[in-house]
């Protein structure tokens, strides 16, 4: 029985989404909880059951909304593996475009497995911790302790390349840790 949990590397949700995991359970994140980056890996590893959990006031979709209304520019990763999905559907608000992004990636997931629950996470519900403008990759079975900064979780580092761009170019992050292996080392 695999459990994969895909969300977005916010730095709002740690909690939330560790909360929802066991010990065994997968965990992927990048920014706007993509499905598209890791459809490939979701295939290799065949979950049984997959909690998809977007969220509410998400930086990624903003991002989409000002480089299809706005004209904003993004390198050719980020338009590929993020904004090009959306550029066939109609929407006018950034919620509207919160709530697409949910249904769109639910639908790619349940070509892997019919049991995918979705959870549209509102963070103004959530208590939010202080927020650390760092970002550390993480293997999917492993668990960030970093609880405020923005973590990015896959089989590996080159599946998020595109998230780190929008770290480092549309966030303006500058501080990047690979915690891969056992200690994390700045890139
Ligand atoms: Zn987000």
């Amino acid at each position: 029985m695999v459990k994969v949990i895909i969300s977005c590397m916010d730095y709002r949700l740690t909690e939330e989404i560790q909360k929802r995991a066991d010990n065994n359970t997968l965990i992927f994140r990048n920014a706007g909880a993509n499905v598209n980056e890791f459809i490939d890996r979701l295939k290799e590893i065949k979950p049984d059951e997959i909690i998809y959990l977007p969220h509410t006031d998400c930086a990624a979709m903003k991002l989409v909304f000002n480089v299809i209304k706005n004209n904003d520019k993004v390198n050719e990763e980020v338009e590929n593996k993020l904004v090009k999905q959306f550029r066939k559907v109609k929407f006018e608000t950034l919620e509207e475009l919160e709530r697409i992004n949910a249904s769109i990636n639910e639908e790619m997931l349940k070509q892997i497995t019919n049991n995918v629950r979705t959870e549209l996470i509102d963070v103004s519900k959530l208590k939010w911790p202080n927020r650390i403008t760092k970002v550390y990759f993480y293997l999917p079975n492993m668990r960030a302790k970093e609880v405020g900064a923005y973590i990015l979780q896959s089989s590996s580092l080159s599946d998020v390349s595109a998230d780190i761009y929008i770290a480092k170019e549309k966030l303006g992050f500058k501080e990047i840790y690979d915690c891969s292996s056992s200690n994390c080392k700045q890139i």
